[in-house]
């Protein structure tokens, strides 16, 4: 089979609307047009019924009840909801006081958490981010050492964006439990891939997106708990009171059905999708070691999604490394800022220097990739980074068996 180019392995990213996700969506958007809040015509009962079946469908997927389901914009909004709002719901003082209270998070999360814990440390909050080792992984250990009498909120994503790393997410939401501390995770990359229970892990508040389980962009939900503790949320945006007051405006219908069908379809395929991308992703990993001699695939080795790795490779120049497989759509360790290429704040966090955190790609799979594909990828990355390691003198000392991270380079 020939494979259609370019190929797309940055499922992490965002992932390719499913097909059947689109259709269940599309009557929404002209035959039943409805505003879920108009209680006096059938216009309104029929679309109140859609959002209806896919809160129970969205419920289903983590082990909650439809009623703790609030649909939001994005992980993005539902992180800043959760985060904001019960910082300011749980605050000890006035706004504008110190000593508002403590938040415990990780330095390797995604902005969409880090961002919103800047803010409240502008408003009188602590927070700490906790350094994390170098295989990534945030322990209930770590966490624990961390906590204060002041503690409040916890916020550790379930599975890192980056590198795939699956944090103690169980351990510690039993942990806040024990200590009376609101645990929200992140789990924007872990939901619809891997089995999850509020219930049994003991979460608070937790967030995922449709864009990323196939579902469209720009609708997403957070799960808030009703009982056992029953959590509060102060809004971040005033007005028709809807969801529960905790964020008023008219709901996204044709998205929110597509949510539901999203989180639908990952429930009931999930486990044949884990196994055959996880055996692909081991593929990956196993013949780039094999066939190319200094290569890291950073994070755990074991506690890692099936279909996502990092893998750095070195003495290759980062964007050299990406113009040489241009076929393959992915990321790189390195980020985009304003004026310069920055190396992965991620990759850094976990010790990866910054010029091998460069020379780093972020390959993700998804329902659509296959082993054609991968095989495809392999030998393009092994040919470019054969490539341009001939053209580099560092390989050359490095193969003359010199350490070239102890040489000193004359500077003018
Ligand atoms: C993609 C992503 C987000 C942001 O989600 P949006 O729906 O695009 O706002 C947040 N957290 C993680 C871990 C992500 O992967």
């Amino acid at each position: 089979m020939a494979v259609k180019l370019p190929i797309y392995m940055d499922n992490a990213s965002t992932t390719r609307t499913d097909p059947r996700v689109v259709e269940a969506m599309l009557p929404y958007f002209t035959e039943k047009f409805g505003n879920s809040s108009s209680r006096n015509h059938k216009f309104g009962w029929e679309s109140e019924e859609a959002v209806d079946l896919a809160r129970e469908q969205a419920a289903a997927l983590i082990g909650a009840t439809p009623k703790e389901i609030v649909w939001t914009s994005g992980a993005t909004e539902s992180n800043n909801l959760a985060i904001k709002g019960a910082a300011r719901m749980y605050a000890k003082g006035p706004s504008g006081t110190t000593g508002r209270g403590h938040i415990i998070t990780a330095q390797h999360e995604h902005k969409a958490v880090l961002d919103p814990c800047k803010r409240l440390e502008t408003e009188g909050f602590d927070v700490t981010y906790l350094e994390p080792p170098a295989d990534g992984v945030i322990t209930r250990a770590m966490v624990a050492a961390a906590m204060r009498e002041d503690t409040i909120l916890v916020t550790i994503m379930w599975a890192n964006n980056e590198i795939g790393t699956i944090n103690e997410v169980p351990e510690i939401g039993e942990l806040c439990n024990s200590r009376g501390v609101i645990f929200h995770t992140d789990a924007t990359q872990w939901v619809g891939r891997m089995p999850t229970d509020v219930e049994r892990d003991h979460i608070d508040l937790l967030s995922w997106s449709g864009h990323k389980i196939y579902g469209p962009k720009g609708v997403a939900a957070l799960y808030v708990r009703r009982r056992n503790p029953r959590v509060r949320l102060e809004a971040s945006q005033d007005g028709g009171g809807h969801e529960r007051g905790m964020r008023s405006g008219t709901l996204n219908i044709p998205g929110i059905v597509g949510f539901g069908k999203a989180c639908e379809l990952s429930r009931l395929e999930m486990d044949s999708e884990r196994e055959r991308l996880l055996a692909l992703r081991l593929k990956f990993e196993r013949e780039l070691s094999a066939r190319l001699p200094v290569v890291q695939v950073n994070g755990h080795a074991e506690r890692r999604l099936p279909q996502l790795t990092n893998i750095s490779f070195g003495f290759v120049e980062g964007e050299s490394l990406l113009m040489g497989i241009k076929d393959i759509a992915c990321s790189s360790g390195s980020a985009c800022t304003s004026a310069s290429l920055e190396p992965s704040y991620v990759l850094k966090s976990l010790g990866v220097g910054d010029e091998l955190a460069h020379s780093s790609l972020r390959l993700s799979l998804g329902r659509w990739s296959n082993e054609e594909e991968v095989d495809y990828a392999i030998n393009a990355i092994v040919k470019a980074v054969e490539h341009l390691r001939t053209m580099s003198p560092l390989w050359d000392l490095h193969n003359e068996g010199i350490d070239v991270s102890k040489i000193v380079w004359q500077t003018h």
